[in-house]
């Protein structure tokens, strides 16, 4: 059923029975990346298969957030994905030098998402995560025909600015017939790490009118935590750093969700 899978002869892309979820927003800086990385490391947590492609081809961060950062080792013309933290991972971070640009356009694009799929030893996943690139762009129109049974999961802000443009992926999504797994609302309050005090410093909302707006349910609401970002910046997910922290036990729960 899923082109790029194992049906249609490529052995190892993931086939039916992963459950694939691309990960959407519609800016950049919503911590749709943090989301992503650290819902792996939990679901790998539960003892699920779980991989992580990271399809943000211009603002890669998964080697980042999971502080791994080395050529793929290529076995029988197929590329075998990093693991970090129990979670298969492939990025184009791992593949370009230093700070080259990425200059791809439409068709390479495309093939280079075919690839990521097709060509890459994934294994049996039970889930595989994509880390979209911000916005409706090429990329996510490529996924959307590659994986059609892939469920959009989209992060927003509670601001309106990113819940509007959040609201485009949506759409964009019904109109391709992509089911929509939920809305995360990410930065929901800032959390006072010594008075426990919460401050809705974006606002509040955003997630529930967004979900309310594409027909689907809030998954859940991740606060502004000082660790969660901490963790990203020091290359260990915060799902192993600080499992305790606000932020890491509410993604927890939305992973046992899914
Ligand atoms: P995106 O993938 O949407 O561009 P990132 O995941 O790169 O966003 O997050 C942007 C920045 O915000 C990063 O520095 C990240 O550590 C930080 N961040 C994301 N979510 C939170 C949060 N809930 N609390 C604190 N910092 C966060």
């Amino acid at each position: 059923r899923l082109r790029g899978g194992r049906e249609d002869g490529h052995p190892f892309g993931p086939d039916a029975t992963t459950h694939v979820y691309a990960v959407a927003s519609g800016k950049g800086g919503v911590g749709k990346s943090t989301v992503t990385a650290n819902l792996a490391v939990a679901l790998a947590q539960q003892g699920k298969r779980v991989g992580v492609l990271d399809a943000d081809v211009w603002g890669w961060s998964v080697p980042q957030l999971f502080g791994v950062r080395h050529p793929p080792v290529a076995l029988k013309g197929l590329m075998l994905p990093l693991q970090a933290h129990g979670v298969s991972l492939m990025s184009v971070g791992f593949l370009v030098q230093g700070d080259e640009p990425v200059v791809w356009r439409g068709p390479m694009l495309h093939k280079a998402i075919e690839q990521f799929l097709g060509d890459v030893h994934w294994g049996d996943l039970d889930v595989l995560l994509i880390d979209l690139p911000p916005g409706t762009g090429d990329v996510t129109l490529t996924l959307l025909e590659l994986i059609p049974d892939a469920q959009l999961l989209a992060v927003t802000t509670p601001q309106p600015a990113a819940q509007t443009v959040a609201a485009r992926v949506g759409r964009m999504a019904r109109d391709a017939r992509m089911p929509i797994a939920g809305v995360i609302e990410n930065m929901s309050t800032l959390v006072c790490s010594s008075c426990d005090a919460e401050t809705p410093l974006f606002g509040e909302g955003g997630g529930a009118r967004l979900a309310a707006g594409i027909g689907t349910t809030l998954l859940g609401q991740v606060p502004l935590d000082l660790p969660l970002r901490t963790a990203g910046d020091l290359g260990l997910p915060a799902m192993v750093a600080t499992p305790d922290a606000p932020s890491v036990v509410e993604l927890r729960r939305i992973a046992a969700s899914l």
